[in-house]
């Protein structure tokens, strides 16, 4: 896990910054007080950038006669679509390219990433959008982990955008030739399988066949692939698969009671949230004494993709 703070860009409201349409917030004490530990932040507001003040009109998104998604304000009287899109498109421009991660706020038509109200010609809403910067941001830099603020309070999904932020930001800071190149993918094996096991031999043989010479081609498809994988959300069953591959590594260490209490716990159907899944089968591994004997499995990102203080 590299030690630099990652780079974040957020919008400024989730910071509690005062600039929402109503002259009020939607600060995030996640973001705030926990990731702040491990992140840099670069917070911004598109209707700010727009121009407008605070407090202002509410905008929407409304669907005109060609399918277009416009915004305006709720009476309709001010159209800023294209307004929206020009300013849109010079923050995506001015966005530094090494931005490790973007926390969006939703439910916005700025910067809702995704079920953001869209109104018909009845005034009927039905949450089928993305805010204009959210779309701008997402088609920039489609390799970057997105989310929304608010999905951050939900351990799976804080779990999934965690691992797909300090996981790739991991390779970006370490993977600077094809020896560490290859490091990367031995160590992170085992999690990419428990996102995505199809992707495990693509991104296997991207490493293993890396030459000096298109070193950099083989780079930048190791991301593409890598993001594309960890986007995916892993499930319990994926993990269980993942597990059974480890279970290969140190089933020799264990005694048949714990042998036997492993297999039932990673093929159980019960509706145990995955982590603690997780821990469970990690406790029972007796870890600390399988770190000793074991590196290449101790070292499994699998096992911990990213501070454990972050939950
Ligand atoms: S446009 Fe985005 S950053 Fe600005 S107040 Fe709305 S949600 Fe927050």
């Amino acid at each position: 896990m590299s030690s630099q703070k990652l780079k974040i860009l957020v919008s400024g409201c989730a910071m509690g910054q005062n600039i929402r349409f109503n002259g009020g917030h939607k600060r995030s004490p996640f973001i705030v007080e926990d990731l702040a530990e491990y992140a840099e932040f670069t917070p911004l507001c598109p209707e700010i950038a727009m121009g407008l003040g605070t407090p202002r009109e509410a905008l929407r998104l409304v669907r005109g006669p060609n399918k277009t998604t416009l915004l305006k304000t709720a009476d309709g009287k001010l159209d800023l679509t294209e307004k929206a899109q020009f300013t849109a498109a010079k923050l995506a421009e001015n966005i530094t390219h090494n931005i490790d991660g973007i926390i969006l706020v939703g439910n916005s038509p700025s910067c809702g990433i995704s079920n953001v109200k869209v109104y018909d010609h009845n005034n009927s809403p039905s949450p089928i959008g993305s805010g204009f910067f959210a779309q701008k941001i997402k088609e920039t830099l489609p390799l970057v982990p997105i989310t929304e603020a608010g999905r951050l309070t939900d351990g799976e999904e804080r779990r999934h955008f965690l691992t797909q932020l300090f996981v790739i930001a991991d390779f970006k800071a370490c993977a600077h030739s094809i020896k560490e190149l290859q490091l990367f993918h031995q160590k992170n094996k085992y999690l990419i399988m428990a996102h995505s096991p199809m992707h495990v031999g693509a991104l296997g043989n991207i490493a293993a066949n890396a030459k000096k010479a298109s070193f950099e081609l083989a780079l930048s498809e190791y991301h593409k692939y890598l993001a594309e994988a960890l986007k995916i959300k892993p499930t319990k069953g994926k993990i269980a698969n993942a597990l059974s591959h480890v279970y290969g590594y140190f089933k020799k260490n264990l005694t048949g009671d714990q042998k036997q209490n492993f297999i039932r716990l990673i093929n159980q159907n019960e509706k145990i949230p995955l982590l603690e899944n997780l821990r469970l089968v990690l406790e029972l591994l007796a870890y600390e004494n399988l770190k000793q004997n074991n590196h290449y499995i101790a070292g499994q990102t699998l096992f911990s993709p990213y501070p454990i203080s972050l939950g």
